[in-house]
């Protein structure tokens, strides 16, 4: 398979660069080849997307839904064919990928029937004669910057809200799931979108994302990714004055108290941790642990870790598959490295694998002070640190000492501990006694601190992103 630009409803195989896309999960099987696009492919989209955002705008909600429906069930019978792309892609283990791919279904319907929900607010005048009222109008045209770690569902959580307030979009993928971007596209031009009103330029982020956000006439920007970008995205945003989201990383947290009922709160720690071998922005990689039940825990993770097996993401039972690609592999495995020399890894299984792909073992670290490195800074894979706190009040200060405050989690039986937390917890988003990640569709998700600016998505509070309001008077 072969990337391709959809560009004004035209297919266009960009001729910049190529990249050759092999399977993380088995390195002698290549997938497919990236084609790189330039500037001139985001320029000619924002050319289309224009004209075509004029029209898709003047159409009524409930028409923008039809299209919405039929993307849906473009996914929905495309389901595992997709699911398996992005396993093959990512790496991403296929129950999780067909996971992926259902919410994205979930949110295309979700925000469906946002098209036809009454909007807006009627505004009593001090004019008998005016009737004023607030409505919602779109931005125009947004561009989207995605991740490889979600391929499916945050761009959907993205280009649906954005598509039914009644913008364009020009999206760009991230390289690594450019593939499965390419046939997403392909499912909803089968499903009816109108030409010009989404369009996929793929690229270098350094260049096809840069040229969005530096030259491109567009009304809006919503990313999601590292820190490093995500600021440079927010910057070059404000200074041209374009409303903007970013949503970036997190070391996210989660706390065990010593009432919590450790036969579940275990399993579900170590899913938190590993499940997408820890490549999830939502992904727990901090533990803190009451101390009277720290050895406790620690016994009980290791018992855990050994009982994960490693598999190829295809593998229908698939838990822990490899990293993503050669660069998370390798900046991964610096910071075990640095485990290793500067604190102790408790928890380790030995890679017994027949396939040459990117499997890192689990990895549960203690003995790294708090203001180390492997604390502090987010390691995006299957490794997690471990703390000991004297109490609640020790352990609701260790959670909150980062500068991410993207999901957090306690697990205890104390409603008080429960009620406590979310109140002092500083993170977008806070659980008691389930995983950091898991939010649902219908939800907000984003971040405090470093994690995001401030907005939200999904939920109600994606349409406020992708909109502008107006105030109208009317008076005869
Ligand atoms: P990334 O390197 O920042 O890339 C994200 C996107 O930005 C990609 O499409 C990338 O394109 C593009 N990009 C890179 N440099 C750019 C530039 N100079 N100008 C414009 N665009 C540019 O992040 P990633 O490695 O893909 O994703 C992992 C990160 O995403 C983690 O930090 C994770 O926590 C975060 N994340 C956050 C959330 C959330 O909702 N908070 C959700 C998922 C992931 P290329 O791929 O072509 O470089």
């Amino acid at each position: 398979m072969e990337t391709r630009n959809w560009i004004g409803g035209s297919w266009s195989t960009p001729a910049d660069s190529q990249v050759e896309v092999y399977n993380p999960s088995d390195l002698q099987e290549k997938i497919g080849t990236v084609n790189q696009g330039g500037r001139e492919d985001v320029l000619k989209a924002v050319e289309e997307a224009k004209s075509a955002q004029k029209k898709w705008a003047q159409k009524t909600g409930a028409q923008r839904a039809e299209v919405l429906y039929n993307m849906a069930t473009a996914l929905e019978e495309n389901l595992v064919q997709l699911a398996e792309l992005g396993s093959r892609e990512m790496g991403k283990p296929i129950g999780e990928m067909k996971g992926e791919v259902t919410r994205g279904i979930h949110l295309l319907r979700y925000y469906a029937g946002e098209g036809v929900r009454p909007e807006g607010t009627v505004i009593p005048s001090s004019d008998v004669d005016v009737l004023q009222y607030s409505k919602k109008v779109p931005l125009g045209l947004v561009g989207l910057i995605t991740p490889w770690n979600f391929p499916v569902a945050i761009p959907v959580w993205k280009m649906a809200p954005a598509l039914i307030c009644g913008n364009a979009v020009i999206w760009k993928p991230a390289e690594n799931a450019a593939l499965t971007a390419t046939r997403m596209i392909e499912l909803f031009e089968a499903a009816g979108v109108d030409s010009g009103v989404l369009n996929l330029v793929v690229g270098k982020g350094s260049i096809v994302g840069k040229a969005m956000l530096e030259e491109a006439d567009i009304d809006g920007l919503s990313f999601t990714g590292s820190e490093a970008t995500g600021l440079y995205v927010a910057e070059t945003c404000a200074k041209r004055n374009i409303k903007f989201q970013t949503e970036m990383g997190g070391k996210n947290v989660a706390v065990i108290m010593k009432d919590a009922n450790l036969d579940k709160t275990i399993p579900i720690v170590l899913s938190g941790a590993f499940k997408s071998a820890g490549q999830k922005c939502t992904a727990t990689s901090r533990i803190i642990v009451e101390s009277e039940i720290y050895e406790d825990v620690i016994d009980r993770l290791k018992k855990g870790v050994e009982e994960i097996q490693l598999s190829h993401a295809l593998d229908n039972e698939a838990y822990l598959g490899p990293v993503a690609s050669k660069e998370q592999y390798e900046k991964v495995n610096s910071y075990i490295d640095l485990a290793r020399k500067e604190a102790t890894i408790v928890a380790e299984k030995e890679i017994d694998f027949d396939q040459e792909g990117y499997y890192i073992s689990p990895i549960v670290i203690t003995d790294a002070p708090s203001d180390h490195a492997l604390v502090k800074e987010e390691i995006f894979g299957p490794v997690a640190t471990v703390s000991k706190a004297e109490n609640f009040e020790e352990a609701i200060n260790l959670a909150n000492d980062t500068i991410y405050g993207l999901s957090a989690a306690i697990f205890t039986e104390n409603l008080g501990h429960a009620h406590k937390f979310l109140d002092r917890i500083e993170a977008g988003m806070a659980r008691v006694n389930q995983e950091t990640a898991g939010v649902e569709y219908q939800s907000p998700f984003g971040g405090m601190k470093q994690s995001s600016s401030h907005s939200r998505e999904q939920g109600q509070a994606a349409l406020d992103f992708y909109t502008n309001t107006q105030t109208c008077a009317i008076k005869f």
